[in-house]
């Protein structure tokens, strides 16, 4: 089990390993970004009856055949709907009504004329007065079809579309105020080493504050998850054996951070495969080659490095997706674009390298990216301070300015498909 394979290689297994876990129904608000388990049906015709889209006059359209500029047709104003209510009156030729957007359109009329092009003759434009039209209009004009939105009974959300923003909105409007979508994994995450102390600590002595703990929880959180931040474990055989066989218990997934090499303290690998499963050790990326993952009692326990951004990357590419599939989602891949190397690079390592960059466009709208000097895969702050990971590919090679390469864009979700 000491076998390197590829990013895509430790992906697919990972995926492999990790269903949608039950559906649970959840308010409509909870549902913003998350999978739809079943089609959602709407109850009423959305919107319910024939609005008004502006402020104006509802009329007979017919009345303005002959309108212009030379011959204006008067008509009268009978009436006055506001929003929210409704005119029982009947129209009859040679009238009209004055109506607001978003009241209905009595079902006689069949165009709205807007204010700004009408002239009041006489009266001060309501019930009562007569008004001018200089123009023809044509059946339909301002005016929204009942149903415009949907149909009542109509299928308005697919199973497995992602509900946004607007589709909150959108499935208010269709009475649909509770939705089935899977559950959000329960994610324990454990630090290891015996450097660590908790981050409310100012550390001394050969110790180090704990900060991976804290960004994999955001992680775990961005991705629909729910992180709950473990005790700090020492590099102890007994007491990582014990918290992995606990966390396997209580949560859908594992994730340690730190001993995942195979330094003298080292005891992820030993632990999972002494618990449960060892299915993999090393990926071919950089940062990040020790990347551990097994089973324990059927739960999947991903051991990370302990340098923050091999900790990160392994995260993001291989983690995060497994996260999604367990939540119903099937776009696994971040938006990507390629982007020109601001300066030349020499890729001594060939395994597969995520540069943390920073990508702009230049004055002439083209997409650079620069990579930050330090690439050290223990710093988080460089991560912060980029937009995206540059990837060099397997292999050795010079990298000369103006190369096109392809970028991640981070924190952007999958589902934007670009
Ligand atoms: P390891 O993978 O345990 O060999 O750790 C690699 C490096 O990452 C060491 O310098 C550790 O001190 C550091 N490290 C490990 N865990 C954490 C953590 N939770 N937060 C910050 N740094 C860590
Ligand atoms: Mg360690």
């Amino acid at each position: 089990m000491s076998e390197m394979i590829s990013l895509e290689e430790a992906r697919a297994l990972i995926l492999s390993k990790v269903a949608a876990l039950p559906s649970e129904k959840v308010p409509l608000l909870d549902v913003s970004g998350r999978v739809c388990v079943e089609a959602l049906v709407s109850d009423i015709d959305v919107s319910p009856f024939a609005h008004s889209a502006m402020d104006g006059f509802a009329l007979h359209a017919q009345d303005l055949a002959a309108a212009s500029e030379e011959n204006p047709v008067v008509l009268e104003v009978i009436s006055e709907i506001a929003a929210g209510e409704c005119c029982e009156l009947p129209v009859a030729f040679g009238q009209c009504v004055r109506i607001m957007t978003g009241a209905p359109v009595p079902e006689a009329l069949d165009a709205v004329v807007k204010y700004e092009i009408v002239e009041t003759v006489e009266g001060d434009g309501k019930a009562g007065s007569k008004v001018a039209f200089t123009a023809p209009t044509k059946t339909g004009d301002n005016i929204r079809e009942a149903g415009e939105e949907a149909k009542a009974g109509e299928v308005i959300v697919e199973a497995g579309d992602v509900i946004s923003n607007a589709g909150i909105g959108f499935l208010a409007g269709c009475g649909v105020l509770e939705v089935s979508t899977y559950a959000r994994p329960r994610v324990a995450i454990v630090s290891i080493g015996s450097e660590l102390v908790d981050a409310s600590q100012k550390p001394s002595g050969g110790k180090i504050r704990n900060s991976n703990s804290y960004a994999l929880a955001a992680c775990v959180q961005a991705a629909g998850g729910i992180p709950v931040m473990q005790p700090i474990v020492d590099d102890s055989l007994e007491a990582l054996s014990s918290v992995i066989k606990n966390a396997a218990r209580d949560f859908d997934f594992v994730i340690t951070s730190g001993g995942a090499s195979n330094g003298d303290y080292d005891f992820v690998k030993p632990v999972v495969a002494r618990l449960g499963e060892l299915l993999m050790t090393s990926v071919n990326i950089r940062p990040g080659k020790a990347q551990t993952f097994g089973l324990v009692d059927g739960v999947p326990v991903f051991g990370l490095p302990g340098n923050p951004a091999a900790a990160y990357v392994g995260f993001e590419m291989i983690i995060r997706p497994a996260l999604r599939k367990m939540q119903g989602y099937i776009h696994f891949e971040r938006p990507t674009l390629k982007a020109k190397l601001s300066r030349d690079m020499k890729k001594k390592d060939p395994r597969r390298i995520f540069l943390r960059a920073t990508l702009c466009k230049n004055e002439q709208g083209e997409y650079m990216v620069a990579p930050a000097k330090n690439q050290s895969s223990g710093l988080f702050g460089v991560i912060q301070r980029s937009n995206a990971m540059a990837v060099l590919p397997e292999g050795i090679g010079e990298y000369t300015a103006g190369t096109l390469v392809e970028c991640i864009l981070l924190d952007v979700a999958e589902e934007v498909g670009i």
